[in-house]
């Protein structure tokens, strides 16, 4: 049985494939045609939406990760699809380079990642896949596609960013910028506060995200700056990090969260006191130290893009909700920024974005939390991460999209058995 990291999809395949080779993955691909068998590839299985579902044959790209090419000048690095995020900065350290930007875990594959939109935050920034410059597939009739740098540029901004849908991808080129540093500051500060300089701190930030505790009028801020490779760096010691990245951040958090699930009355006292015991601290390292870290508790979670002058407005109808409903919600709202980018599919097409996302402890039901902060996000032009929970079908979708049906043609095209559609991807593609 295979299950996603956030224990919201459980499918058992028929079969599992682990291509070593790119041959192999035309001649499986081409043998589970020959069957009529769905194929989908999986990453780290952490999308929380049912998009990585595989109940014909599962492929991993496992086998087909590492670097396979440099170039220095251009800082193009071109990768093993399967390539997971974490062991990328030790890839490309030889070399001097590292990725623009990331999102706040590198368990995810390359493949996996681009394919959903991933993204980190930072208003000049734009997700990873609009940092892919080229890329391998093999499409549905199992022939090998080069788009971008050595194939297609057209069709770069679609399968760049392809939900899985367009084909298996063998190899991802990747434009990376030389190595950095980022020197962060975080600490708990008045909601009110925030929210009122909001846009300015965000013009003013390399890197800023806010998370708020339901129930509180403190919300932590994250303030990143890049700066020159190992210039006056000051990491965090070996004690504190465990002190706020494991003992707090997870060891605590996880069991504040099993008191609130068991007393859901305890949940504004114990927000309150994480706010208190979290953060107000100032260090530098290497940028994948500060942009990443880890996540042990177990959660669920829905993230709506939407263009970024509307922020305010729809997280106070957000808060208005949370504060009017009974619920008792104790883990944070996270408010990211992105810069428009071209990508078919890309919840930031050709928009300056705002990202609000919603979590909720393993184990609770998110439904209701979540369905009406949806429908508060729909009020304003959202779009659900492809890779999160969301109730949205393909007729909602296509009007926030303007290339959508530019992608269901090209999708048909290269898929046109829909050997690589499952559940999730009829329901948001049609
Ligand atoms: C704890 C946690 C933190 C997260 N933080 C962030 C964040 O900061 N920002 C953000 O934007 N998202 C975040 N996410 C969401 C996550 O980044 C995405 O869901 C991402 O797609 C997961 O990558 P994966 O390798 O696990 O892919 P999977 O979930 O396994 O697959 C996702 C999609 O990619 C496709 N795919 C995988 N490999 C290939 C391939 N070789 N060829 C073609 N298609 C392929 C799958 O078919 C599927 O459609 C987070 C998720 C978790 C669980």
């Amino acid at each position: 049985m295979w299950r996603n990291w956030g224990r919201t999809v459980a499918v058992r395949p028929a079969r599992v494939e682990r291509p070593g080779t790119v041959d192999e993955v035309v001649a499986l691909v081409r043998r589970a045609a020959a069957e009529g068998m769905a194929v989908k590839a999986v990453g780290a299985g952490h999308s929380f939406s049912a998009i990585a579902e595989a109940d014909g044959v599962q492929v991993s790209l496992d086998a087909l990760s590492g670097l396979l090419a440099v170039d220095r000048g251009t800082r193009e690095v071109t990768l093993g699809a399967g390539t997971r995020l974490r062991d990328v900065p030790a890839l490309l350290a030889p070399y001097g380079l590292a990725m623009e930007n990331l999102g706040d875990i590198d368990a995810q594959s390359v493949a996996g990642a681009i394919s959903t939109g991933t993204h980190g935050t930072g208003a000049g920034f734009r997700g990873i896949a609009a940092q892919v410059v080229g890329a391998v597939l093999v499409t549905g009739t199992g022939e090998i596609l080069r788009v971008g740098r050595d194939g297609d540029p057209a069709l770069l901004p679609a399968v760049a960013l392809g939900l899985g849908a367009l084909g298996i991808l063998v190899e991802v080129t990747i434009r990376c910028v030389d190595a950095f540093d980022l020197s962060a500051v975080e600490r708990p500060e008045p909601l009110d506060a925030v929210l009122g300089s909001l846009s300015e701190r965000v013009a003013a930030s390399d890197h800023f995200e806010f998370f708020w505790f339901p129930h509180t009028d403190r919300a932590l801020t994250k303030d990143n700056a890049r700066v020159p490779l190992g210039e006056g760096r000051s990491p965090l010691s070996p004690a504190r990090r465990w002190l706020d990245d494991d003992l707090l951040a997870n060891d605590m958090l996880r069991a504040a969260c099993v008191v609130g699930r068991t007393i859901p009355a305890t949940v504004p006292w114990i927000n309150r006191s994480i706010v208190r015991l979290s953060g107000d601290r100032a260090y530098s390292d290497l940028s994948t130290h500060v942009f990443t870290t880890q996540r042990r508790v177990r959660f669920t979670e829905m993230e709506y893009a939407i263009p970024a002058d509307l922020v305010l407005d729809a997280f106070a109808a957000v808060r208005r909700a949370i504060s009017r409903s009974g619920w008792r919600i104790s883990f944070p709202v996270e408010v990211r920024f992105a810069a428009a980018d071209d990508l078919w599919l890309s919840t930031a097409h050709g928009r300056a974005t705002a990202y609000i996302a919603v979590h909720r402890f393993g184990g609770e039901d998110p439904e209701p939390y979540f369905r009406t902060v949806e429908s508060i996000m729909l009020a304003y032009g959202g779009r659900p991460h492809w890779g999160k929970m969301h109730w949205r079908e393909a007729g909602d979708l296509a009007p926030v999209y303007p290339r959508f049906e530019d992608f269901g043609r090209l999708r048909a095209q290269l898929d046109p058995d829909g050997l690589f559609l499952n559940p999730y991807l009829r329901r948001v593609l049609g």
